[in-house]
């Protein structure tokens, strides 16, 4: 099969949706039947996203192969339903790393080693494999960045060059601009558009269709004004205005054409979509009859961005209880000062701590989860929130000095401890306990009920856990441990029985939620939230 590339690059301004547009023509593929994959480009040095700083680069997501990388990928397993892998994120960082490897070893011997063909050529070497090991109709490629930076020309020079080899019909360009609008009047500005795909054709390449982003769909004026000077045809100038969700991206540029479009340009064959299973999920956001209300306990500084998945899970399942999600952002630092500022969770249905590293905030993220658990909130914690609910029940059995080594290295009770294999572990870079491994769950718990199965596979990203010396002492106070790793060494998942919904695992389930395939522990937290709002005596699945 030969696979097809439709390239994706950016201008004007970075964060205008290029990810979301570029899930969304693999969608719109996809729903006519054809197979698609779908690939990032991150033009920075770093090999990967893992060492990088998800407060001022947004989360860090993992795949199930346990690479760490751009958040992008987490949109395009969204919308596309599909496992990527790590080798679909590809780094300036790893490309020249490669490159430099191989001179070493004398590949090049007696050759002046260069961007052009050497850097190059081992861009599309591996868009090659890619293509080849995934057998795909299309690969859609997204270039990180916007249309000017200096780190980018390689991957779009790579880019022009793959057109000139594999031919016009296989080899398409897509270009995501900003039509911003400014004065009174509401002109919407066709300039910023003219001037990046100005800045593309300088580069040698001239775009097939445009995607711009405005708040409203394109006027007749501006369409045909891009359109003459950008040198596309009128029919392939799209619009991506702002949606109640952008669960709902594919379906509108589609209305306007866009699959018609590609399928004639990439020469397939014309095929009606269906789109009945998309419209149901995007409904299910759009009119929901419910609220629930979720306070997530953080520090401010990390807020939406580093936390895009965790996001996105409490949407599916609030979707899939037919409910309206609200979330609020609560610095826990101010349940440091003030152990009144607690009562602002009695506003909430349910109280959320979500991963993280180092200490600071920490005391006050504990605090939160204690009162969750003193005032019977509906309670769920992913990883160091799972690591801090334990340490906030050890503290209320009596190991009162109870902590994790991450964040105080004497705690005379660690129950949260360094996983003994990363004992030695000096680099950073991808090093931690990484993506998908398998978790035996136990019979008769909450775990079970959500799951509906004993052995599943979720996403990790962590270097510690609990210390197996305190596991016993644990279980007999009440907490209990409902899954394992599969080797049963490692503990996974607790809950507690006695209380609404105290669920907290050591895994990351929103890496694996799904727009109509909700992660199990956060549907389970939701729909705790909300029968209990209703009165209910118990949660539903827990019966
Ligand atoms: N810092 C903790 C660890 O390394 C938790 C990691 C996380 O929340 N992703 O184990």
């Amino acid at each position: 099969m030969v696979t097809k590339f439709t390239f994706v690059s950016g201008g004007v301004m970075s964060g205008i949706g290029k990810g979301v547009t570029t899930a969304s023509l693999g969608k719109i593929l996809q729903v006519r039947g054809f197979k698609v994959t779908a690939v990032k480009i991150d033009p920075y040095l770093n090999v990967d996203a893992g060492t990088m700083n998800p407060i001022a680069h947004g989360e860090v997501f993992v795949t199930e192969d346990g690479g760490e990388i751009d958040m992008d990928i987490g949109t395009y397993e969204r919308f596309l339903d599909i496992n990527i892998p790590k080798d679909h994120n590809m780094t300036t960082g790893q490309v020249y790393l490669s490159v430099i490897d191989q001179e070493r070893r004398g590949d090049f011997l007696g050759k002046c080693v260069q961007i052009i063909p050497h850097i190059t050529d081992e861009i599309k070497r591996r868009m090659g494999e890619i293509a080849a090991r995934n057998n795909v109709d299309v690969a859609l490629v997204e270039i990180g960045g916007t249309v000017g930076d200096i780190e980018s020309l390689p991957f779009l020079e790579a880019a022009r060059q793959m057109r000139l080899e594999q031919g016009h019909e296989n080899v398409i360009y897509a270009h995501v601009t900003l039509v911003p609008v400014v004065d009174v009047v509401g002109e919407q500005k066709t300039k910023p558009t003219q001037h990046s795909v100005q800045e593309l054709r300088r580069i040698g390449i001239q775009p097939d269709i445009i995607v711009a982003r405005s708040k409203k769909p394109l006027l007749t004026d501006p369409k045909r004004k891009i359109a003459l000077f950008c040198n596309v045809e009128e029919r392939a100038v799209f619009t991506s205005p702002d949606l109640k969700t952008v669960y709902e991206t594919p379906l509108v540029l589609d209305q306007q054409g866009l699959g018609d479009y590609l399928t004639e340009r990439l020469k397939l064959q014309k095929r009606k979509p269906d789109w009945s299973s998309w419209e149901k999920t995007v409904n299910s956001f759009v009119s929901p009859e419910h609220e629930v209300k979720i306070a997530i306990c953080g520090k401010y500084a990390e807020l939406a961005d580093s936390y895009v998945s965790v996001n996105e899970a409490l949407r599916h399942a609030a979707a899939s209880c037919n409910s309206r999600l609200s979330i609020d952002w609560i610095e826990t630092e101010t349940f440091e000062d003030k152990e009144a500022n607690l009562q602002t969770l009695l506003r909430f249905d349910g109280v959320l701590v979500p991963g993280g590293f180092g200490a600071r905030g920490t005391e006050g993220k504990i605090a939160a989860i204690n009162y969750a658990r003193l005032k019977d909130l509906p309670f769920l914690g992913i990883c160091l929130g799972f690591q801090l609910a334990i340490v906030a029940f050890a503290r209320s059995i009596g190991l009162e000095a109870a902590n994790s080594t991450e964040i105080d290295s004497d705690s005379p009770n660690p129950v949260i401890d360094l996983m003994p294999e990363q004992r030695e572990v000096g680099y950073k870079g991808a090093t931690m306990r990484l993506g998908a491994h398998e978790i035996i769950i136990s019979q008769g718990t909450i775990a079970e009920k959500l799951y509906r199965a004993r052995r599943v596979y979720e996403r990790h990203r962590h270097r510690y856990e609990l210390n197996p010396k305190y596991a016993d002492q644990l279980t007999k106070a009440g907490m209990v441990f409902s899954a394992k790793s599969g080797d049963a060494r490692r503990m996974e998942i607790l809950e507690l029985h006695d209380k609404y919904f105290h669920f907290a695992t050591q895994f990351h389930g929103e890496f694996k939620s799904r727009p109509s395939k909700p992660s199990p522990p956060y549907y389970g937290f939701i729909k705790a939230c909300l029968d209990r709002k209703q009165g209910k005596t118990k949660p539903e699945f827990w019966k």
